[in-house]
């Protein structure tokens, strides 16, 4: 078999990959050392790619109403649906929401579709809880939604601010290029502006905890700062820049109360503005932390003005940097994804642009005004509005806030698609037809990164089963609808080519969309295609943007916007005290259906869990490893409690990717109130109120078996949280009353009667230790107590199905001659905390190269190395306090 080059389907970096089936099932994963995004690195996530590529649980088949179903019975079923609806209704009584995990070939049809043939605006995606601000915050800006640097910028900067970004976890590829400048260059340096203190402040030189939504207020006072220090670059302002003064006057406005209003104090403030306006070659980065909130379109616009007013745009080392959470986001936007785009950036409020993509499109209407946004969409699901839906690629049951409404809201609304590769997804579980669709690894096509890198996406598997390509659904069903002209193509090329000749017409208009260079690709160099950086013409291939300071305003030049710090949209009470912040880890991505698969992603956190600071977490008695519910006013959740002071005071953080599926109750977005920014229509993940208690049981306990645990085979458990282990799997549980716990336990592991059982059980203490034991060896233990269990889970773990006497394994924890390896640091060649705390004591190893040489941890990805720095940092205290 040979490698296959192709691209990463988790975050917006956009890492090439080389994929090697075994034409077993197996697939070998390596990093493409010619792929400009990432040159031969991985992150954990991309290197556990071949571990969830497996056909175990995959929807192969159409399902109608649950039942097995044919593509021919089905898309005249979805056809029929959609048109009926349409009739009765209007072509606004119908919706799709789709996803950033579409290709590009996938989104277009699909909107195409959408807007040109049903002749509504009502798609939306996925992308829209992402980064909807930051298209906003662009083209209020610049008149489009580009994206001005490359990823070369964020090495060649002398300054590095990252606000609202936990690169090191959420896009590490990046962050490791970051490091590795700054490794070259030391006197780079490095600001990490966000509340927590996360992984990336391993890499940073300040970090500023600033207040919850309170960048505006930041960056404004940083443009005052430079106004009154001269530090304005008066010359291209006033040649590229409209809007300076007002700005400024605005900005202004919050300076004095800069320090206030962000929580910083004022030294800090001051540092900060020096190291900026004293640098000229800086880029700021921003991700969700500014996106994800009722102001996140001017937060995008404060640090706009700040770089717009000192001309630090589009040259080398410098710029504004929105970085994508999704593969496709950015081709998303490109084809108009979002419900208030057209498409190649065209607007769909404008009758000149409209009636060029109708024309392009030979199409017989075209939506003349926004559609539906996602929180208004699913809204619209529930008060009966929508008829009929299809969601592509997504799982907003999950995903949105409110979380429950939605789910309700699919459930109420006539008629659901869902297209996905698993049947049993949150929002997969809700669909009346459920499409199976090709999977990451058998779809081609492309994506676009975060510095409009266009790469392909190639396939190295067969489609399986009777899957097909989204792409292909999409026409099968406008086909259905009567428009089969528009919508035969006999291959992803085919539309790739399309979209690039309507790009043409994008740039005709003054557009920067722009790949008409690509628009007579054949099929053969469409399989070839390299990287390649938008624009496309015959005039400029890639490059930065704006570095001739001309913009796509009427006028060519850059807005500057007045804007002002506003408060977030709900204020903290004594019912609802403290803010709860959402967010990724390091190894799960999205909504686990893909990463939940790979034990050795699961590896590193198994469990929902909730940052508290200890001031909170004593004031409601919470202790550590608690469960906690955590009640939001639209939805409650449980969780585990991580008592930590890397959250401030009054604001906890819960990781966003649990699911039913996963957990009994880790759904964080149901406890989210649906609050969205006024201009992009982004929600408010970041800055909800909540409150958060200890969650009360009679008694708790771990379980640890070879056999796929299923907790609904017990009934009423207060609480669980499953994962794969490297041995089978493991489950956290909690509930109420005096089980049997030989029973509970045999039933929960799947354990038969065959096998033998060992227990100790104390009734009066309320602790058991229940072990299972076969020919193969240990099948399963379980742990109970009244407190939340104390056993060394990695050890349990270690010794199932080995031939450790069960009694040394009902210990709980190794003998004392040998090591407990502790919580997993290094996924990729599963070294615990406690082996490397050891390895650095026992040995004296001197830095965390050594600590690599001696363990391999943090050699492969290295995505746990700033986790590893804080490892050795604390294995040092001790020896230097002596
Ligand atoms: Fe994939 Fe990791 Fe690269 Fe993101 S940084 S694209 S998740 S390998």
């Amino acid at each position: 078999m040979t490698s296959v080059a192709t691209t990463c389907p988790y975050c917006g970096v956009g890492c090439g990959i080389r994929a090697k089936a075994d034409g077993k099932g197996g697939v070998a994963i390596s990093g493409d050392k010619t792929h400009p995004a990432n040159f031969g690195r991985l992150c954990s996530k991309g290197s556990a790619l071949g571990e969830t590529v497996g056909l175990d649980g995959r929807l192969l088949t159409p399902r109608l109403h649950g039942k097995r179903a044919s593509w021919d019975t089905v898309i005249p079923e979805i056809a029929d649906k959609f048109c009926a609806a349409i009739e009765a209704h209007g072509p606004d009584s119908v919706a799709f929401y789709v996803s950033g995990q579409l290709l590009t070939e996938d989104y277009y049809v699909a909107n195409k579709l959408m807007k040109g043939y049903i002749g509504s605006a009502n798609i939306d995606t996925n992308s829209r809880l992402c980064m909807a601000s930051s298209v906003a915050g662009h083209k209020r800006a610049f008149g489009t939604d580009t994206v001005p640097g490359t990823y070369e910028d964020l090495e060649e900067a002398d300054l590095v601010v990252l606000v609202g970004s936990n690169l090191a976890w959420c896009h590490p590829v990046l962050y490791q290029r970051i490091a590795a400048a700054k490794a070259e260059r030391p006197e780079m340096r490095v600001v990490n502006i966000d509340p927590r203190v996360t992984a990336t402040c391993d890499l940073a030189d300040l970090h500023l905890p600033l207040a919850p939504g309170s960048d505006v207020a930041l960056f404004n006072g940083l443009l005052a700062y430079m106004a009154e220090t001269a530090e304005i670059d008066t010359s291209f302002a006033d040649r590229h820049v409209s809007g300076l003064s007002v700005a400024i006057e605005a900005a202004f406005a919050d300076a004095h109360d800069t320090a206030e209003i962000t929580g910083l104090d004022t030294d800090t403030v001051t540092r900060f503005f020096q190291l900026w306006s004293g640098t000229r070659k800086v880029v700021t980065i921003y991700s969700q932390g500014v996106n994800q909130s009722t102001s996140g379109s001017d937060k995008v616009n404060a640090i706009l003005n700040c770089h717009l007013a000192t001309g630090r745009i589009g040259q080398v080392g410098m710029g504004p940097f929105s970085i994508t959470g999704q593969p496709n986001a950015m081709g998303g936007r490109e084809v108009g994804g979002l419900a208030n785009m057209l498409t190649c950036h065209l607007d769909i409020e404008d009758e000149r642009h409209r009636a060029a993509v109708k024309e392009f499109w030979h199409s017989p209407t075209i939506s003349t005004r926004p559609g539906l946004q996602a929180v208004d969409l699913f809204r619209a699901c529930a008060d009966g509005r929508i008829k009929a839906l299809w969601v592509m690629s997504t799982n907003p049951a999950v995903s949105m806030p409110e979380a429950d409404a939605v789910r309700e809201a699919i459930r109420a609304c006539p008629f659901t698609v869902v297209s996905d590769i698993l049947p049993d997804t949150d929002t997969a579980l809700l669909a009346d037809v459920l499409l199976p669709a090709a999977a990451w690894g058998e779809k081609s096509g492309t994506v676009t990164n975060s510095d409009r890198t266009i790469s392909r996406q190639r396939p190295f598997l067969p489609v399986p089963g009777e899957a097909r390509p989204d792409w292909q659904a999409v026409c099968d069903v406008a086909a259905a609808m009567g428009w089969s002209e528009a919508f035969t193509y006999d291959g992803p090329a085919a539309i790739f080519r399309e979209h690039a000749r309507l790009s043409a017409v994008a740039g005709e208009i003054g557009k920067d969309f722009d790949i008409s260079g690509l628009s007579d690709l054949s099929d053969a160099a469409y399989d070839q295609l390299a990287p390649v950086r938008w624009p496309v013409t015959d005039k400029r291939t890639g490059g930065r943007m704006f570095g001739d300071g001309v913009f796509f305003t009427p006028d060519a030049k850059a807005r500057m916007l007045p804007l002002r710090h506003r408060a977030l949209a709900a204020e903290t009470s004594e019912r609802y005290p403290l803010r709860l912040n959402t967010g990724r880890i390091r190894d799960h991505w999205h909504t686990m259906t893909r990463t939940a698969r790979s034990q050795r992603l699961s590896q590193h956190i198994a469990e929902p869990y909730c940052e508290i600071h200890p001031i909170d977490a004593e004031r409601q008695e919470i202790s550590p490893a608690d469960l906690v519910a955590i009640k939001g006013v639209t939805g409650q959740i449980v969780v585990r409690a991580l008592i930590t002071d890397r959250t401030a005071p009054g604001t906890v953080f819960v990781p966003m990717h649990w699911t039913a599926r996963w957990s009994s109750n880790g759904r964080v977005d149901a406890a989210v109130a649906a609050e969205t920014d006024p201009v992009s229509g982004q929600p408010e993940l970041k800055g909800s109120v909540v409150s958060v208690s200890r969650f009360e049981a009679d008694w708790f306990a771990f379980a640890a078996g070879i056999e796929q645990i299923k907790p609904d085979r017990i009934s009423r458990l207060g609480y669980w949280a499953l994962a794969r282990t490297d041995r089978g799997w493991r489950i956290e549980i909690a509930g109420h009353g005096q089980p049997d716990w030989l029973e509970l336990a045999r039933k929960l592991l799947g354990i038969d009667t065959e096998a033998r059982a060992v227990s100790l059980i104390d009734a009066e203490q309320g602790t058991a230790r229940v072990g299972f034991v076969s020919e193969q060896g240990v099948s399963g233990v379980l742990f109970a107590a009244r407190k939340p269990v104390r056993v060394s889970r990695a050890f349990v773990i270690a010794s199932l199905a080995d031939q450790v006497p069960v009694h040394k394994l009902l210990a709980g924890r190794p003998a004392a001659d040998q090591l407990d390896p502790g919580p997993t640091v290094c996924s990729c060649f599963d070294v615990g905390a406690n082996t490397i705390l050891n390895a650095v004591h026992q040995h004296g190893l001197q830095s965390i190269d050594e600590i690599g040489e001696e363990l391999g941890a943090g050699t492969n990805c290295g995505s746990c190395r700033p986790e590893l720095r804080q490892l050795f940092a604390r294995a040092c205290r001790p020896m230097a306090a002596e």
